[in-house]
Formats: structure tokens, sequence, C-alpha cells
């Protein structure tokens, strides 16, 4: 890969309530990787009781720049069995994108038309730019119609560096590979995401990097390996 990623937009913190580094730890370690971006992107109520809605309504007091990384305002949402998310609207309003994921802890697992319908309907929220891990077979998706409503609604897919690491999801490698091929024929883009619970992991693509680089994806279609492409992609202004 010739130009590989320079900001981490799915990242977590002790926020979460299962993660263990703080804002300042996450961004040291961006800047030891020579990242140039660091998005805080902790769960969505619903996923750990310990989660807090207020960390949210409180990270624009974070400055927008630490260690000279770039900082940016996210969350990782929670698509609901009704097609809803789990943030309150008002907290995700003053946010600067919405990673949406199916979590099994707040999700039931349905057929692949109903997983998709609800998924659809979160990624249609003017928020929502990003879907982190669609790739585990306990939650099957029509991929097809999943890179087509990602084309219609600008949002980019995950190659999540964390699931590829560690598969044990069920089909996670081979559900990859057919969005991919997806996204590749649709022009659809994809990021790459560290999904990172520890500072050590934060800035850590190199799994992901491996199968994207075997697989033969085009670099042009992947969004954070580039601030400004990534920065017009969710509509960001100074
Ligand atoms: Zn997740
Ligand atoms: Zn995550």
């Amino acid at each position: 890969m010739k130009n590989k990623p320079v900001i981490d937009l799915h990242t977590h913190t002790i926020a979460s309530g299962h993660a263990f580094g703080t804002i300042e730890e996450n961004a040291l370690a961006a800047k030891e990787k020579r990242l140039s971006g660091l998005g805080i992107s902790d769960h969505a109520p619903g996923v750990d009781p310990h989660t807090n809605p207020l960390s949210f309504a409180k990270l624009c007091n974070v400055p927008r720049q630490l260690y000279g990384i770039n900082i940016y305002y996210g969350v990782e949402n929670n698509v609901t069995n009704e097609g809803t998310m789990t943030l309150d609207e008002n907290l995700l309003s003053a946010l600067d994108y919405c990673i949406v994921g199916i979590h099994g802890t707040c999700y039931e697992p349905k057929d692949a038309v109903t997983n998709t319908d609800n998924l659809l309907k979160c990624m249609a929220h003017p928020k929502t730019f990003f879907v982190s891990h669609p790739d585990d077979g306990y939650f099957p998706l029509d991929y097809e119609r999943l890179v087509l409503g990602a084309k219609e609604y600008g949002v980019a897919l995950e190659v999540n560096n964390s699931h590829i690491r560690n598969p044990w999801r069920m089909g996670t490698l081979e559900n990859i590979d057919i969005y991919l091929k997806f996204c590749m024929q649709y022009r659809v883009p994809i990021f790459i995401g560290s999904d990172a619970h520890e500072p050590c992991r934060v800035g850590d693509f190199e799994a992901a990097i491996t199968l994207l680089d075997t697989f033969g994806f085009e670099e042009d279609l992947i969004i954070n390996n580039d601030e400004e492409k990534f920065r017009q992609f969710i509509g960001f202004k100074d």
C-alpha cells in the first residue's frame, strides 16, 4: 500500500467503559504512529452499562489539537431492532461524525433482509458517515444492498483491523472479501479502522493493509489515507 491511513477514526477510550486509554494517551499513541488525525468514537449506550451519555456532551471541550494530532469528535452508535440508533439525537448533533454498527449486546440477530433494512435506516441519518465491522456472519447482511445503500447515503464501510487480527467471528474474512468486491464494482469508499480499545492499538492497521494488498483494493477508494479527503467526506469545517 503506497498511502497508508493517516487518521484512525475508530478508537475507544475509558469512556466506553471497557477500554483502557484516555484521550491523551490515545493522542500520544497516534503521534508515535505518525498519524495526523485521531477520531474519538466511544460506544454509545447499549454496549457497556458503564458508558455515560454525558461524556458525548463533554467531548467538544477536548482541544482540536493534542500533541500536534488533529482531534475529531465521533461515536460508535448502535443499530437497534427497530432500525434506530441508541445515542440521543441532541448529543449526536454536536459530533463530527457517527459510525454505526451492529452489536450483539443491544441487537437480536435476524435474517439478512431484516438486518440490512435496519442498518440502512441508520445509514440514512445525516450524521452517519461510516459503518463499523459489517463482517460478522452472526448478523448476516445482503452485501450488494448494503454497498448500494452506502453509495446512496455517502457512507464508507469499515475494514476492521481488530476483526482481521482476531478472526474468530463467523465468516469475517469471506464476508470482507464479498463487500470489497461490491465496493470496487460500484466505486464505494471504505475506511480502515483499528477499533483500538488500548492505546497501543491506536493506528494499528497492519492486518487490514495486508488483506487489502492481497485483495488488490484500489487505494483511491480508501477515505482515511488523506486528511483532506476525510474532512470533505464528513463535511468538516474548522
Ligand atoms: Zn463495534
Ligand atoms: Zn469499536
